[in-house]
């Protein structure tokens, strides 16, 4: 994105000028010329049934406004989770959710915490609602010590779980135990979860103090799709129909996410061949001396104990091979790779041994 000038934020008000930007991954213009391990998307297409749904949706019956809350999503995945679709609620992607959240579940002079490093979007949108927020560190492994949240009064805590960028996983047991003792409201995020398990979503019952949120971005292909979801207790649910704007789900949305939560054989299928190619490319940084997290998402968080993570970054870009690198403490020492298909993790194979012998 281009660099703002002065007179580009004349009509900005203190808390816009003041918030720092999010950074998405680059999407390069010529993509067709690059491999892209940069944003955590899933390289296998979504199924054809899918693909069948949006186009069927787009007829006639557009000129329509879409159902305000996606009813038929909200049936569908309560179905595969077994909760209630009253304990649902549809997003324009777990983004849009994030940002409800912030906006109407938290009193402006309150707190919240996430874990560092995480997704770093919950800190710009907290910046964007004007709310305080403080960062607990990971343990050195990059574990969850969720202990670091209760040393002060938090209204809200986000975790990532998996976490981006480390892939690491909080136990539901640990999971369990903090929202006995935690007043605030805690949000776990979930947009990894599918390729290795382990919810939260079944503590939903058990406590009115949980939010989980999952999307279709990752584990269902769909990310240019924007749906999330939400499983809280119907209060919070109530809470978040009442701010969202009107229409946040669109019907062509909609409709391709009903056939994707439907289309089990599909699900499956995309996961296991995404956890295979993770356990190839875990594999293949190993040997070429990474030191690897070990981790539940489709991504892998690793450095070599040589080569600056920095400058793996620039060589395989160099090379049209795009990952993440983060200029940022803790993470600067590490690139993020996500999961693609086999010949493009063969080819980033073959390009960091090059890079990693050389240098
Ligand atoms: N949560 C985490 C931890 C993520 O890494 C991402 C993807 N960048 C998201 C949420 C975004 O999910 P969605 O596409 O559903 O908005």
């Amino acid at each position: 994105m281009k660099e703002i000038r002065e007179k580009d934020m004349k009509f900005w008000n203190s808390r816009l000028r003041k918030a720092a930007e999010y950074m998405p991954g680059e999407q390069p213009e010529n993509l067709e010329q690059y491999i892209k391990l940069n944003t955590n998307e899933n390289p296998f297409p979504p199924s054809k049934a899918v693909l069948e749904a949006i186009r069927a949706a787009a007829n006639d019956g557009i000129r329509r406004y879409p159902d305000p809350t996606a009813g038929a999503a909200r049936i569908a995945f309560a179905e595969i989770h077994g909760t209630d679709p009253e304990n649902v609620f549809v997003g324009n992607g777990s983004d849009e959710i994030f940002t409800l959240l912030f906006r109407g579940f938290i009193e402006p002079d309150a707190t919240a915490a996430f874990p560092y490093p995480s997704y770093s979007l919950y800190a710009t949108l907290a910046q964007m609602n004007g709310i305080a927020y403080d960062t607990v560190p990971l343990a050195s492994d990059f574990s969850y010590r969720m202990s670091g949240f209760l040393k002060k009064k938090y209204a809200m805590v986000i975790i990532a779980n998996p976490n981006n960028p480390t892939g690491t996983y909080c136990p539901l047991e640990e999971i369990r135990d903090f929202c006995q003792k935690f007043k605030g409201l805690l949000v776990v995020d979930e947009a990894y979860i599918d390729f290795y398990g382990g919810s939260a979503i079944d503590l939903v019952e058990e406590f009115d103090n949980l939010v989980v949120t999952q999307s279709l971005s990752k584990s269902y292909s769909l990310a240019g799709l924007r749906i999330g979801f939400a499983v809280a207790s119907r209060g919070i649910i109530r809470g978040l129909v009442k701010i969202k704007d009107s229409y946040n789900v669109d019907s062509i949305a909609a409709a391709g996410a009903v056939a994707a939560l439907k289309d089990r054989r599909g699900f499956s299928y995309n996961r296991e061949m995404v956890i295979h190619n993770k356990e190839y490319l875990e594999e293949s940084l190993s040997r070429l001396g990474f030191e690897v997290v070990p981790s539940r998402a489709n991504f892998v968080f690793a450095r070599h104990p040589r080569v600056a993570a920095e400058t793996i970054y620039r060589e395989l870009k160099e090379r049209r091979i795009l990952v993440r690198w983060f200029n940022a403490p803790v993470q600067s020492s590490y690139v993020r790779i996500s999961v693609g298909t086999m010949m493009e993790l063969k080819t980033l194979t073959k390009e960091l041994a090059a890079i990693v012998e050389v240098e």
